[in-house]
């Protein structure tokens, strides 16, 4: 199928000379699974197509935000529209409102937000707005939640920190690192402990909603609400970090699926519509402390740019019910597929949900915290994705990510999907050991 990668291996060889590794972000090079990152040049619907012209069906949907697809009519016309009247004022706009407003209506939780550019300006901002109101320094986060780069936030984190297998990172200094406790996934009494260990320091509890960046793990039940119990009976905040479920997984997101109130949220993603946008939000009295109202400092000089905007309103006004239930059933039917095909091939495997994030562990037990991924086969995944790849489906380089469908999967994708897994199950089958 695939015509060759000559193009991209001449546009990574020049890349390299100009971006440290070739990418503007780690989880896109193909580090823990060898070969050349693919340069793309085009998406439409559920397909990418690559500097060589290969066509690939694309299961990482730019790591979650085209839950419609690629080039959605409706969302680049409204780019379109929004661009021909400026792309940047630097005053407040009415589509920021609107946005707002569209966020609010559909998180109840949520009674005021505000625009920035990435998730983790939005994890970071939360978080310093969490030490203000609270007027205490320490941050409880888990391992293997990913909540961007924010300098307290790497240690032990998901996503590219654990592809690359870094404990943290070099630059984040002793004290950044100082405030941040990091507790196992799915363990309450780890926090009741911690809460304990810390009395009157502890600001707030930053969980994924559902931990989507060591593979899609969901949370045990009871666990965000017992998170939420804690922290209320300390005086602490929960930040829910939606970043990667919020308008993915239902249209209110994880708190649509569970009904457990955090006091701050982080989005990204899904409501930027694949343009840099971002937003943290909560309790009104909470927000209320930020500026220009209260003293807690946050700016941004294209927060609630009018085209990001744009594309944001027009993914979530077209993000009907019709387009969950796809995202549901995609996510359903992928998972089905790559159950028959691994266990076809003698494969030990866990095929897990997080609401409609999908992934699979090459391990016979359920996958519940970060030590269980990390015991997982990982080194059948290479194998595995380059077999994909080969026959036309575009997987994330990872075997730490969730997947990501879209609602434009039609019966074609998944035929390419279908012919493809026999073949990858087979090669992660013949996989040895290192
Ligand atoms: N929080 C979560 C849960 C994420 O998955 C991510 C990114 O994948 C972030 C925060 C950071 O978002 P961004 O990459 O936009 O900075």
């Amino acid at each position: 199928m695939s015509t060759g990668v000559e193009q991209s291996k001449a546009w990574f060889t020049r890349a390299k000379t100009v971006i440290p590794g070739g990418v503007n972000s780690p989880v896109r090079a193909f580090n823990s699974v060898g070969g050349t990152p693919r340069f793309m040049v085009r998406g439409e619907g559920p397909h990418l197509w690559d500097a060589d012209g290969n066509r690939y069906v694309d299961l990482v949907s730019s790591w979650g935000p085209m839950i419609l697809g690629h080039a959605h009519p409706d969302v680049v016309r409204a780019a379109r529209e929004a661009a021909v009247h400026g792309l940047s004022f630097g005053t407040p706009t009415l589509g920021e409102v609107e946005l707002a407003e569209e966020i609010i209506s559909r998180v109840a939780p949520v009674e005021q937000v505000r625009l920035v550019n990435s998730g983790t300006e939005a994890t970071m901002s939360a978080i310093r707005l969490a030490r203000g109101f609270t007027g205490r320094p320490k941050i409880i986060k888990f391992a293997g939640c990913y909540h961007g780069h924010v300098d307290a936030l790497l240690a032990e984190a998901g996503s590219g920190v654990a592809t690359l297998g870094l404990p943290t990172s070099p630059g984040v200094t002793g004290a950044q690192a100082a405030d941040t406790l990091v507790l196992p996934y799915n363990d309450l009494d780890a926090v009741r402990k911690s809460f304990v260990d810390n009395p009157d320091v502890i600001a707030a509890i930053i969980t994924e909603a559902a931990a989507g960046n060591m593979g899609a793990v969901a949370p045990h039940e009871g666990f965000n609400a017992g998170l939420k119990e804690i922290a209320d009976e300390h005086g602490a905040l929960l930040i829910m970090d939606e970043v990667m479920t919020g308008f993915r997984v239902s249209r209110a997101g994880w708190f649509g699926l569970e009904g457990v109130a955090g006091d701050l949220y982080t989005f990204g993603k899904v409501m930027s519509g694949g343009l840099p946008a971002a937003a943290f939000g909560g309790r009104a009295d909470v927000m209320a402390k930020l500026a220009p109202g209260g003293p807690v400092y946050q700016a941004g000089t294209l927060s609630g740019n009018p085209v990001a905007v744009a594309t944001g309103l027009a993914t979530l006004r077209a993000a009907d019910d019709a387009v969950y239930a796809a995202l549901d059933a995609n996510s359903k039917r992928l998972g089905d597929l790559f159950g028959e095909a691994l266990t076809a091939a003698g494969v030990v495997h866990n095929v897990q949900y997080a609401g409609n994030l999908v992934s699979v562990f090459f391990s016979e037990k359920p996958v519940h915290d970060y030590p269980g991924a990390q015991a997982a086969e990982t080194w059948r995944f290479p194998p595995f994705f380059h077999a994909l790849l080969d026959a036309g489906v575009y997987a994330p380089p990872s075997a730490y990510e969730a997947w990501f469908v879209n609602a434009a999967m039609d019966d074609a994708a998944f035929g390419v999907i279908e012919a493809a897994l026999p073949v990858a199950a087979r090669a992660a089958a013949k996989a040895v050991k290192p």
